[in-house]
């Protein structure tokens, strides 16, 4: 429970504002954006540090660049290749011979701790009677067992697995993955043996999910009882998949442990011949069953290959078999245990170190005294207490952090807390905010700051009586000492030159160079921003916004417009001088839209006009951002650009780019250019921006390439967003374009912020990831932040952690609300501290984990090879999964992949991450996708690189009609769908509809209004609206997933067999991929044997 003292037990929250009425009410409503007046807390006397109280100096910018000018821009055409269009990459002909999987590194040093022997166990461990023959085995092995917590002894490994055998599959690049778990025949039970056997099991599948073991996908159910020993986490695969009609090569019943758990008591002593043998031990651990048909292998033989999957002794009559799918950890099977599991109680976070239901499960919070998991997730919620111990484990200790996040309608939004002149009170030493942790001593008198243990004075107006337990009286009517998440508002002191700051503006920077007009770009912009200026951000109950307008168009030159409300007509002031930008009027120029909205109708019916026959086809752009800038500079206010740009910059300018795209770079030691900006001139340009706190959104219609790794430069360094429309056209692509655009303009944004992570004494952060800029190595600065951008902060020890304390974090978030507030967000965190490793494998959580791993090597493309990348993470995951095995798993055989409960996903999420477009693209992904995902990649959160990496796919027809829920996901494989069925699949950037071939004509009717499968149009990318229920619930579905997504997600119809499948088919993740990406079978067989080798 809860180790602070401080912290409050259970706050009245069922009616927060109740609690806390008397205390600035109108901020109590829950109304984020309350302006209301300070409440007269009194005010503290000593001097508030100022939080960043020094205005950030001002760089000058680099010299124009002296590049060669471009020589052509003809590239590629703008195909289907595009981001946006088809996402995370496209698969056709990815030559697998250039991006085959490559040899993997062999296995590393373990921390410092020596490695166990392997358990040895030459006898029979269980009570299932005698050792199984060999043929038992083989058998077993191939009706899966991962090491079942009862399983029953197995012989010698190598009675099972002999050298490689002439059993190669027919596809011959790899001799014997398609061998995984192949069994001769002979040795199978029949298959209603198995079967039968299985179903006798349900008693034992009534563990507690957290009991651990891969639960078996099929049957559904939770581990076994006999592996919930707090030890165990993590063991065995759970049953047997029981619904598998040519299940060859199910065990005999009487070799079939119970419940067939894939961990338990080992069986046979691990095979010793693991270093002469490198073949895959791993049918041993299981699912060897039921052939499915030839499964793609590894592209490129890893080392020791030979003896793969290689079967002993007598002649196979039957073609190769794998590792059954349904036998290893499901995605879709986790995921619908959390939401049965967790999803209908609110989760209060009142208990240090709780681990947060998942990021797929629907749940409430209840903010007792820690953040909302909606703010901040940890990799783990419980730390090892010494960093020797961080080390065995290499388990990343990061939080991923969203300071802005929005909540759901039920949930209140943040307090506001004023205290007046005095400001926040804070900790003398270390300057950490007042927050439910610090402690009273003294009889109310001072307080102890739990982060560097510093005693403070309380001033005298805080000053309240403690109780009997030594808690303030008034601990539940202050948000700072009963929530985990609220908000001060600041003091001058924390203002920019010491000057609360003006409201922010925004301003729009259109290219109106030739293609931008001929796409109908321009034209479709103007007349949606007339309607769309009327919802910018309010706070609060506020009538309109307080945030002006600004408008710029360009092409070479730069042309300003004078839209002052006493005039008649907007006046255009045009500036061809682009190397040294000025802006050329200051009256008129940030306007209020309501005061000026006749003259900005007027411009934006003017614009596109004026440049109806605009032959100009070359553009500017770091000027553009740069007069922007310079605009905001002098109106003395932070604020936003909105940049629409068409091409890449060839204009003779500052920032002119050329075309360097180059994908024979790709598997070289140089691909990391490709995604480094090709001049420092934007990085200099972007820190001018973010000490103006000028953050800048970049609209992006490319025809060709753009060169996204340098035009998001600015943006990922001030907080922006970049969006991409590759060959963009109005008719196909409005729809995405204008959603997205009404969404960034109306979103919440913070200005001009600086986030700082306080630690409590013993780890502190050491890293940062996300879209923001560093001047030093504590201070985050974000020219701007909205509710949809996260900050990964990794945090690594410097001193031994205490169990009893355990450890703090306290991220604060100054920032100017759109109002033009001067606020601070605190949002505090403790979690739990552990001298055992188990307790940090049974706290950790694998989608932040992902969440850190993909960032950390989306980074690590900028410095190292793509390959260095990837086997880092492999490396580094198979030392996570083998500390486990020696640390915590019961002993038993080396042959038995044992994975940590929460974590048994890890191998399948690693390998899509492994095999994204940025990490190992195939042939059709363009270096601009790729640069553009890396881009996106880094700020989301973790439920966005959960459903990005591993998709959703949704059986539309399988439900009942009338079903108003989701319908549950099916596994991300092609064997998983069915032909007579119609499929939703998303990630967050893209929407597939899959029709099966055989999908019944009144289905086609329903939804198409065609009346055959061979009537649809590929590539369809809007539903015709038809009034039955099938096309309403589909709609409806489409429409909810949208909603769920930060960006617009537009929808391809995909028929079976169709050209187009290829494209749908790269999102099918556990599938081995065209540009060479393991399937996840063959990826778990590859982590197991790395992780043998680190164990050996
Ligand atoms: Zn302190």
């Amino acid at each position: 429970m809860n180790v602070n003292q401080s912290a409050p037990p259970v706050p009245p929250f069922g009616q927060p504002q109740p609690v806390y009425t008397g205390y600035h009410q109108s901020s109590y409503g829950g109304q984020p954006g309350s302006t209301a007046p300070p409440t007269p807390y009194g005010a503290y006397n000593g001097p508030v540090p100022g939080y960043q109280q020094t205005p950030l100096p001002g760089v000058s910018r680099a010299p124009p660049s002296s590049e060669a000018p471009p020589v052509s821009t003809a590239q590629a055409p703008c195909g289907q290749a595009a981001y946006g269009q088809f996402g995370q990459g496209d698969v056709q002909n990815g030559p697998s011979s250039t991006v085959q999987m490559q040899r993997f590194p062999g296995s590393q040093p373990f921390g410092s701790v020596p490695l166990a022997p392997v358990v040895s166990q030459p006898t029979v461990l269980q009570p299932y009677g005698p050792p199984p023959t060999s043929a038992q085995v083989t058998a077993q092995l191939a009706g899966m067992q991962i090491g079942g917590a009862v399983a029953p002894a197995l012989p010698p490994v190598r009675l099972g697995y002999g050298p490689p055998t002439s059993l190669a599959p027919a596809s011959g690049s790899y001799p014997n993955s398609g061998l995984y778990g192949s069994y001769p025949q002979g040795q199978a039970p029949p298959l209603s043996q198995a079967q039968g056997h299985l179903g006798a099991q349900p008693p034992q599948r009534s563990a507690p999910p957290q009991a651990s073991g891969f639960t078996s996908p099929a049957s559904g159910g939770p581990p076994m009882p006999s592996v919930t020993g707090p030890l165990l986490p993590g063991q065995g695969f759970g049953g047997p998949s029981v619904s598998q009609p040519n299940h060859v090569s199910s065990p005999p019943p009487q070799a079939l442990p119970p419940g067939t758990q894939m961990t338990g008591p080992p069986g046979p002593p691990p095979p010793m011949h693991s270093s002469q043998q490198p073949g895959y031990q791993l049918q041993q651990n299981g699912s060897f069953g039921p052939a499915r048909g030839p499964q793609p292998n590894y592209g490129s033989p890893y080392p020791g290959a030979p003896t793969f999957g290689s079967q002993p002794g007598p002649p196979q009559p039957l073609p190769p078999k794998r590792l059954d799918p349904d036998a290893i950890p499901s995605p879709i099977q986790v995921i619908e245990d959390d939401r049965n599991n967790r999803g209908s109680e609110p989760f209060v976070t009142g208990v240090r170190g709780q681990v947060p239901p998942l990021v797929t499960t629907n749940f409430l919070v209840k903010d007792q005294g820690n953040a909302s998991p909606r703010y901040i997730r940890c990799t783990s919620y419980n730390i090892p207490c010494t960093s020797d111990m961080a080390k065995q484990a290499q388990v990343p200790l990061a939080a991923v952090i969203k300071p802005l996040a929005r909540l759901p309608p039920e949930e209140a939004s943040p307090y506001v807390v004023d205290h007046g002149e005095s400001g926040p009170l804070r900790c003398n030493r270390c300057k950490a905010y007042m927050c439910p942790f610090m402690q009273f001593v003294e009889g109310g008198r001072r307080f102890q700051c739990c982060f560097c243990s510093c005693i403070n004075d309380v001033p005298p107006q805080y000053f309240q009586h403690l109780d009997h337990t030594g808690k303030r009286v008034d601990a539940y009517d202050r948000p700072e000492l009963s929530l985990g998440s609220y908000e001060f508002l600041a003091t001058v002191d924390y203002c920019k030159n010491n000057k609360f700051p003006s409201p922010p503006a925004f301003i729009f920077m259109i290219d109106v160079s030739y293609n931008a007009i001929r796409s109908g770009l321009v034209r479709l912009l103007c007349e949606e921003l007339k309607s769309l200026l009327d919802f910018l951000p309010r706070e609060g109950g506020a009538e309109e916004s307080a945030i002006r307008v600004g408008f710029v168009t360009y092409n070479k030159v730069l042309h300003f417009y004078n839209v002052k409300s006493s005039l008649a007509q907007p006046q255009m002031m045009v500036v061809s001088d682009v190397a040294d930008m000025f802006v050329p009027l200051l009256d008129g120029f940030l306007v209020n839209v309501s005061e000026s909205r006749a003259v900005i109708t007027s411009l934006l019916d003017q614009i596109p006009e004026m440049f109806a026959d605009t032959r100009e086809t070359e553009t500017v752009f770091a000027p553009v951002i740069q007069a922007g800038m310079e605009a905001l500079k002098a109106a003395e206010c932070a604020g936003k650009l909105f940049l629409f740009h068409t091409s890449l910059p060839i204009a003779e300018a500052p920032g002119k780019l050329k075309n360097r795209d180059d994908r024979k770079l790709i598997n070289t030691d140089k691909e990391k250019t490709l995604f480094q900006p090709q001049t420092g001139a934007y990085q200099t340009l972007a820190k001018e921006c973010v000490a103006q706190g000028c953050s800048v959104d970049l609209f992006l219609f490319p025809n060709q390439y753009v060169d996204v790794a340098t035009l998001s430069v600015v943006p990922q360094l001030t907080g922006g967003s970049v969006y991409k429309y590759a060959c963009f056209q109005v008719e196909n692509d409005q729809e995405r374009f204008l959603s997205d655009l009404r969404r960034d303009v109306q979103k919440v944004v913070g200005f001009d912020a600086v986030m700082r992570v306080r630690t409590s004494t013993g780890i502190r952060a050491v890293d940062f990831f996300g879209a923001f800029y560093m001047s030093n190595t504590t201070d985050v600065e974000l020219a701007g932040l909205d509710g949809d951008k996260t900050v990964t902060v990794e945090f690594k020890h410097d001193d031994r952690l205490n169990e009893e304390s355990g450890a703090l974090l306290q991220c604060a978030l100054l920032y100017t609300s759109c109002a033009g507030q001067r606020r601070l967000r605190i949002h505090n965190l403790a979690l739990n501290c552990c001298t055992q490793l188990a307790d940090l494998y049974r706290n950790c959580e694998t989608d932040t984990l992902i969440n850190y791993m993909a960032k950390f090597a989306y980074r690590g493309v900028l410095n190292s090879p793509v390959k260095t990348v990837r086997d880092t993470l492999i490396t580094q995951c198979a030392q996570i999964l083998a500390c486990y095995r020696k640390n915590c798993a019961s002993p038993s055989s080396a042959g038995q992949l044992i994975l940590p409960e929460c974590m048994k996903l890890l191998p399948v999420y690693l390998n899509c991450v492994l095999k994204s477009d940025v990490l190992q693209p195939g042939a059709e992904v363009t270096t601009d996708d790729r640069a553009y995902v890396r881009q996106l990649v880094t700020s989301m959160d973790v439920a966005e690189t959960n459903v990005f990496f591993y998709p959703r796919l949704l059986p539309l027809t399988k439900s009942p009609i009338e079903s108003a829920t989701e319908p549950p996901a099916v596994r991300a494989s092609e064997e998983r769908l069915s032909n007579g069925d119609i499929y939703l699949l998303e990630n967050g950037l893209n929407l597939f509809l899959w029709v099966g071939a055989s999908v019944q004509q009144g289905v086609v009717q329903s939804l198409f209004s065609v009346s055959s499968f061979s009537q649809i149009t590929s590539g369809l990318s809007v539903l015709p609206v038809l009034d039955n229920p099938l096309s309403k619930k589909v709609r409806g579905l489409i429409d909810s997933l949208r909603a769920q997504r930060s960006r617009y997600m537009k929808l391809i119809v995909v028929k079976q067999e169709d050209k187009l499948e290829m494209l749908f088919k790269h999102f099918l993740v556990e599938d081995k991929s065209l540009s060479g990406g393991a399937s996840y079978v063959d990826f778990l067989c590859h982590m197991h044997k790395e992780i043998r080798q680190l164990l050996s």
